[in-house]
C-alpha cells in the first residue's frame, strides 16, 4: 500500500465493491490546507480553531478571526469545512488566558469555557459566518459536549449571532451545527443528541481517554491507552447506530480514523465520514480501495468477539499485512 500513493489523489474513496466513504482532513494551519488539497481531500472534518489562538499573544479580534477563517473556507470551497469552536483547557492552554486546575481534563474545557464566556463564543461564530459569505461551505462543531443542555444553549447563541448578522445586512444562511462525541455521557445520549444536531463526529482521542480513564498524554500509562480496546469499539458502534437511527450523518475525527486498519473497522461499523491528518489520507484511501465492504464486516465481527486489546491489535495487523 505504501507504493505509488500519489496517483490516488484523483481516485474515488471507495471500497473495491463501490461503497463510498467521505475521507476528510483535520486542519489548523494553512500549511495543512495545501497538503490536504494535493492529496485529494473532499472536505475538512475538523478545523481546530484553537491553533491560530495558540499562536498569538492575545485573543484575536472578530475581524482577525474572520480573515483567518475566510482563508480556510475559501481554499476548500465548495468542499465543506467543519470549524470547531474554541477547544481550550485540558492540555491546551492560552498564555493570555491561564486556567489553573489540579485536574484539567475533567475541568474547564471546550464548550464549558465558551458557554461561560458567551462573548468569546459569539465573536467566534460571528467571524465564521461572516467569513462564509458567498461560499456556503461552513459547518460549525462544538467540542466536549456532555449533555443536551449545552447543545441547546449553544444553538440559541448561534441563532442570536445569525439573527444579528442578518439585521446588519449579511445575506448568510444558518450553518449546520454539529457536536463532537468525546465524553462517555454523550455516548449514552447519542440518539437524543443526534436528533438535535445536524451531524455528529466522534473525537476518539478524548473518548478513549475518558472511557479507559487513561490520560492521553501521560507516557507512564501509554501502554494501556488502547484505541482498539473492546469497550471503545463497542462505544464507537453504538454511536454510529444511534446517529443513523436519528437519521443523522456520523463522522469520526480522532487519530483512529487515520490508521488504515482502524479506518476499515470504522467503515464496517457504518461511519459516513472519516477525518484525519492529510499525511494519513493516501494510506487510508489505498486500504479502503483494496477491500470489499463485506470483508471488513467479517473482520469487524471477528474482532468484536475478542476481549483482549492486544489480540485485537495483532489480528488487525495480520489482516493489514495480508491485504498488502
Ligand atoms: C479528539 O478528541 O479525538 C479530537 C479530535 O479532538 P482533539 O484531539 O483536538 O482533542
Ligand atoms: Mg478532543
Amino acid at each position: 500500500l505504501a507504493r505509488n500513493l500519489d496517483h490516488l489523489a484523483s481516485l474515488p474513496a471507495e471500497t473495491a465493491d463501490g461503497h463510498r466513504v467521505r475521507l476528510w482532513v483535520n486542519t489548523g494551519l494553512m500549511a495543512d490546507v495545501v497538503r490536504s488539497l494535493e492529496r485529494g481531500a473532499e472536505g475538512v472534518g475538523l478545523y481546530r480553531t484553537e491553533v491560530p489562538f495558540l499562536l498569538r499573544d492575545r485573543f484575536p479580534s472578530e475581524e482577525e478571526q474572520r480573515e483567518i477563517y475566510r482563508e480556510q473556507l475559501q481554499a476548500f470551497a465548495p468542499r465543506p469545512v467543519t470549524m470547531r469552536t474554541l477547544d481550550i483547557g485540558g492540555d491546551k492552554a492560552l498564555a493570555y488566558f491561564p486556567i489553573e486546575e489540579t485536574n484539567p481534563f475533567l475541568g474547564w474545557r471546550g464548550i464549558r469555557v465558551t458557554l461561560d464566556h458567551p462573548e468569546i463564543f459569539l465573536a467566534q461564530v460571528r467571524a465564521m459566518m461572516k467569513a462564509s459569505l458567498g461560499l456556503d461551505n461552513l459547518r460549525i462543531m462544538l467540542p466536549m459536549i456532555s449533555g443536551l443542555g449545552e447543545l441547546e444553549t449553544a444553538r440559541k447563541l448561534l441563532e442570536r449571532a445569525h439573527g444579528e448578522l442578518v439585521e446588519e445586512g449579511y445575506d448568510i444562511a444558518m450553518p449546520p451545527l454539529g457536536i463532537m462525541i468525546e465524553v462517555p455521557s454523550a455516548v449514552y445520549q447519542a440518539r437524543e443528541l443526534a436528533a438535535h444536531a445536524d451531524f455528529i463526529s466522534v473525537g476518539s482521542n478524548d473518548l478513549t481517554q475518558y472511557l479507559l480513564a487513561v490520560d492521553r498524554n501521560n507516557s507512564r500509562v501509554a501502554s494501556i491507552y488502547h484505541a482498539l480496546h473492546p469497550a471503545v469499539l463497542r462505544a464507537l458502534q453504538e454511536v454510529v447506530d444511534a446517529g443513523h437511527a436519528a437519521n443523522t450523518k456520523v463522522g469520526i475525527c480522532g487519530e483512529l480514523a487515520g490508521d488504515p486498519g482502524g479506518a476499515l473497522l470504522l467503515v464496517a461499523m457504518g461511519y459516513d465520514v472519516l477525518s484525519m491528518n492529510a499525511t494519513n489520507l493516501p494510506r487510508v484511501k489505498a486500504a479502503l480501495r483494496a477491500v470489499r465492504k463485506a470483508d471488513t464486516e467479517k473482520l469487524l465481527q471477528q474482532i468484536m468477539g475478542m476481549h483482549c486489546p492486544e489480540q485485537i491489535e495483532e489480528t488487525l495487523r495480520a489482516y493489514m499485512k495480508r491485504i498488502g
